[in-house]
């Protein structure tokens, strides 16, 4: 992140400025656009309010029966049954219970153009406490809101199929199951999810419920959530007597001194600035026998990082303080790294026009900018590190309570406010809509170029071929 101007280190920076993200190329215009003399994101939250009690029931249906991981079969089938009768092209993911919805809009043109929008549909494997009417009835719980996200995705599926003659292009919906670990994103994209409507989307946008004050929407420029990686590392020694430890080689001190080294070599070995965090998550040592050292023993962790470009680096500090510790205390190691999400890294250009879709749509007011970026990760970085995108947080949180007294998402105990998914569709209508009223008035020089070979007959204008997104 840039240091604001005016802060004490903006002098010590070079002049020159580098370029950014999304900071070469102008502003999109926002073309406010309209539906028969209305505004259109006036009629679309009108749309979306009418429909808040279809959509909190579909929502309270998959906040009864939550599933996790990648196979959500009944989960998938009550999105099924929510936009049977729309017109959209549908697709079921292969290896996972996705499903892909892609709208055909009426003022598509000859050289269409997309845009992308996710919901994320899987549960946490996390007990229910919060006593609500409409509690999980299994093991499993929507702790991170994710039942709001696939509801408010079909409500915008139903506002845009009711003005589909209006919209300037393809609008594709991602529902995808297995967020919360196993990287769902990552397999509907090798299963084509941005290929879907003949090519790439220009933009893609996602929407995540949180703790923050009812209808106030969040984003952070660049980085806004972390990449993730699983640690496991076994330390190997030799069991004995737990009386004589001479004679044995002991693993637990071992790493013990290896879970607080690591812990000092991160704050020493990278920059303050450079948020990491390592924490370990699980231990095993021995077999319950109070006087007996065992032969191995073992930790697991969760590592985030904010740049890419550390996940080596840090990689590679675990690898040193932990060979060398297990070679000073006569044991040996092995050490497992897998990285599981890279950071979720938004575009400041298309930021910046949901900001002003959103602020138009909701008040200047519900538009706030996170302080900093999140160390939770979130594998819609995936889709944004292959397309420009925005990830906003809308919150759902009743402004008067105190902020420290909100159950955080994951929280057995966290609630969150369904009142909203009528505003949640509709924002994410708007922001589909608006984006290709956009392109289709201002067009970037590649869809320009793409209008262009259509009307000269040029080759490269065959129908379904991919179009790179603006490279910004
Ligand atoms: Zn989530």
């Amino acid at each position: 992140m840039e240091s604001p101007s005016g802060s004490p280190y903006s002098q010590l920076k070079p002049k020159r400025k580098l370029p950014r993200q999304g900071q070469q190329l102008p502003p999109l215009p926002y073309v406010a656009s309209t539906i028969e003399g209305r505004s259109a994101g006036e009629v679309f939250r009108e749309t979306g309010t009418a429909m808040v009690e279809e959509l909190q029931e579909l929502r309270r249906t998959l906040h009864r029966y939550p599933e996790i991981g990648l196979e959500l079969p009944r989960t998938q089938k009550a999105v099924l049954n929510a936009l049977e009768g729309l017109p959209l092209e549908i697709t079921l993911g292969q290896d996972l219970s996705s499903v892909t919805a892609v709208m055909r809009g009426g003022k598509r043109g000859e050289r269409p153009v997309s845009v992308l929008l996710r919901a994320d549909m899987d549960a946490l494997a996390v007990k229910e406490r919060t006593g609500s009417p409409f509690a999980s009835t299994n093991e499993y719980m929507h702790a991170c809101g994710h039942d709001l996200h696939t509801a408010a995705l079909v409500g915008a599926a139903q506002i845009l199929s009711k003005h589909r003659e209006e919209v300037a292009g393809d609008v594709i919906f991602m529902f995808q199951p297995g967020e919360e670990g196993p990287g769902g994103a990552d397999i509907m994209i090798d299963e084509g999810v941005l290929d879907v409507a003949g090519r790439r989307p220009i933009a893609a946008y996602g929407l995540h419920v949180g703790p923050q004050d009812r209808g106030t929407f969040h984003y952070i420029n660049g980085p806004t959530m972390a990449s993730s990686s699983n640690l496991a590392v076994t330390v190997y020694g030799k069991g004995g007597h737990g009386s004589r430890p001479h004679d044995a080689v002991d693993p637990v001190t071992c790493l013990a001194e290896i879970i607080t080294s690591l812990q000092t070599a991160i704050t020493r070995r990278f920059d303050a600035l450079e948020p990491i965090v390592l924490t370990v998550t699980n231990l095993r040592a021995g077999d319950g026998a109070f006087n007996a050292i065992p032969d191995q023993a073992s930790f697991s962790a969760t590592v985030r990082v904010l740049r890419d470009e550390q996940i080596n680096a840090v990689r590679q500090v675990i690898g040193e303080v932990t060979s060398n510790i297990a070679a000073a205390h006569r044991c040996s190691v092995e050490v497992d790294f897998e990285v599981l999400y890279p950071t979720t890294k938004t575009n400041a250009r298309e930021n910046q026009f949901a900001a002003t879709v959103w602020g138009a749509q909701f008040g200047p007011d519900s538009i706030r900018q996170f302080e900093a970026p999140m160390m939770a990760s979130e594998d819609f970085g995936a889709v944004l590190a292959q397309v420009p995108g925005s990830f906003f947080w809308l919150g759902t949180a009743n402004p008067q309570t105190p902020y420290a007294q909100r159950e955080w998402n994951h929280s057995p105990l966290a609630r969150f406010d369904d009142s909203i998914l009528g505003d949640q569709a509709a924002a994410l209508a708007s922001i589909a809509f608006e984006r290709l009223a956009t392109e289709d008035q201002h067009p970037s020089t590649i869809t320009k170029a793409a209008r262009t070979a259509v009307k000269t007959g040029s080759p490269s204008a065959k129908a379904g071929e991919p179009v790179k997104a603006p490279e910004d």
